[in-house]
């Protein structure tokens, strides 16, 4: 049996490299759906149920958070305009890892990580600053070793759903 690792999961694209990437290395993850930052609620269903096709592929556990939109909505209070990349992303990975640092937590799981870290429109290092703040958080940059480009492919093998916008409603301005 491999250790244990509760993986942040910010959609089911995303997730497809980060878990084959793990599982090469010996981890056994526990994926964790925490994303308040999702709007609105029927698209957070929907990446939801696209990483289920995921966890059952890879026959994985699933814990689904709740979805609290409204504290996340004050958590980025007064940063609702900035560009993306900026503050509020920061505020927002900051919010998703602390939701994941104690679940982890609770579940008695040393280390966690997240796959904010795949998608090539986030700098990592960025992630990492905020992810700093909680202890087992495990600084894994699944950009590397072309998880993007991987997650793709694996992507449309699974035929899943791939969005087009980030997704708190800020993000979709344009969309
Ligand atoms: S653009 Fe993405 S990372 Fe930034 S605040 Fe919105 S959902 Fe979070």
């Amino acid at each position: 049996m491999g250790k244990r690792i509760l993986l942040h999961v910010c959609c089911g694209p995303c997730s497809t490299s980060s878990i084959e990437r793990l599982l090469s290395e010996g981890y056994e993850p526990v994926l964790f759906f925490s994303d308040s930052n999702i709007f609105p609620y029927e698209e957070f269903v929907k990446r939801y149920e696209n990483l289920l096709k995921v966890a059952e592929h890879y026959n994985l556990p699933v814990i689904l958070d709740e979805w609290k939109h409204d504290e996340w909505l004050e958590a980025v209070r007064g940063h609702e305009g900035d560009r993306e990349h900026g503050e509020r992303c920061s505020i927002c990975f900051h919010f998703n890892l602390g939701k994941a640092a104690a679940k982890a937590r609770e579940l008695g799981i040393d280390e966690f990580t997240t796959t904010l870290t795949v998608s090539r429109f986030k700098k990592s290092s960025a992630i990492f600053q905020e992810g700093k703040d909680y202890s087992g958080f495990a600084e894994i940059d699944f950009k590397k070793k072309d998880g993007f480009n991987r997650s793709i492919v694996l992507s449309r093998e699974l035929g899943l759903y791939r969005q087009s916008w980030c997704g708190c409603e800020f993000s979709r301005r344009g969309v």
